[in-house]
């Protein structure tokens, strides 16, 4: 198939168009560099170096392309950001999936399907069931969330408008390899980070804030998946498992033989306390479920820092 994979210079993307190219899929990535890197692009893949929010050029790539999929993943993916200024996560986030959908709209062929990344992390808030199945009303508590609430929308419209299909995964915290230590997100990269080099890591709380965390090789699967199987639905990924920031602590000192104890801040506004997430509807409609355990995806992650 001939696919298009947006922010594919990225953390997670990058596994998805390895995973595709390894299956034999033709990948053209466009990117525009903002947190992703020039080395994550796969050598097969075509690169265009440039910015969703740019709809002539949008249009352009994909008039060339003629992509059967699109999968999106460019994003501005942090919370805290969105919080201090939530203009450029709009931005990019909703005016650019648009951008996407209009030009896949276009200039896409064959039966067309959209396969996109939202986030079960900040879409659902603190909800009262953990874990939370897609039926949880979305009530997210950041501008981030809000963007991929509003993201999930514009994907039904346009389908709705120009016959697409589309998938939507809710994923949940995810990690390893690439992901990067100096990021916002992603606590095993930056604990990893600080404890390999005899730092002590902040803790925002008291340790019991916790998410669902799953391998990103697992998720690259379950967007290979998502090329046969799921149409028109919203599916939760994850382990439905809660862990604590106390427990990634422990797990990440233990892979890196760090001995010292956290440093422990105040909560930062906007993060959700708690969250894990159902994915049996990805069991039984995709065949998904994770595999690779914490202890084993953080000595990977480790290994690679
Ligand atoms: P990432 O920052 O590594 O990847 C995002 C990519 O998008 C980067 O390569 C960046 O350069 C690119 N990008 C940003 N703005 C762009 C623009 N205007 N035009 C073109 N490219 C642009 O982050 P990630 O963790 O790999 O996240 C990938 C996707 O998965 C995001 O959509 C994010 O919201 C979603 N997601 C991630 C997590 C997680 O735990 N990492 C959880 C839920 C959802």
């Amino acid at each position: 198939m001939k696919i298009i994979i947006t922010g594919g210079a990225g953390f997670i993307a990058s596994h998805v168009a390895d995973a595709y190219i390894a299956k034999g899929h033709r990948v053209a990535i466009i990117d525009n560099l903002a947190t992703g890197f020039r080395r994550n692009v796969p050598k097969k893949a075509t690169f265009y170096e440039a910015d969703i929010r740019d709809l002539a050029r949008m249009k352009k790539i994909f008039a060339r392309e003629k992509p059967e999929v699109v999968n999106h993943h460019a994003a501005i993916a942090e919370v805290v950001k969105s919080l201090r200024n939530p203009i450029p996560t709009l931005e990019v986030n909703v005016l650019g999936t648009t951008n996407v959908l209009l030009a896949f709209g276009e200039y896409g062929k064959g039966k067309k399907k959209f396969i996109f990344s939202s986030t079960g992390g900040a879409i659902y808030g603190e909800p009262k069931k953990i874990p939370a199945d897609e039926s949880t009303a979305s009530v997210p508590l950041s501008p981030y969330g809000l963007s991929k609430s509003l993201g999930e929308e514009l994907i039904k419209f346009y389908a709705r408008q120009y016959g697409l299909t589309y998938l939507i995964f809710r994923y949940p915290n995810v990690y390893g390899p690439r992901q990067n230590p100096k990021g916002e997100a992603g606590v095993i990269a930056i604990f990893g980070g600080l404890m390999k080099g005899g730092e002590s890591p902040v803790i925002f709380g008291d340790g019991t804030k916790c998410r669902d965390y799953t391998y990103v090789g697992d998720l690259a699967d379950a967007n290979v998946i998502a090329l046969r199987k799921g149409t028109n639905i919203t599916v939760n990924l994850g382990w439905g498992k809660k862990i604590s920031d106390n427990m990634i602590f422990a797990e990440v000192a233990r892979a890196t033989g760090f001995e010292k104890k956290p440093n422990y801040a105040p909560y930062r506004k906007g993060e959700v306390y708690q969250i894990a997430l159902d994915a049996s509807r990805a069991k039984k409609i995709l065949g998904w479920k994770p595999a690779i355990t914490l202890r084993e995806g953080i000595e990977r992650t480790i290994r690679e820092l």
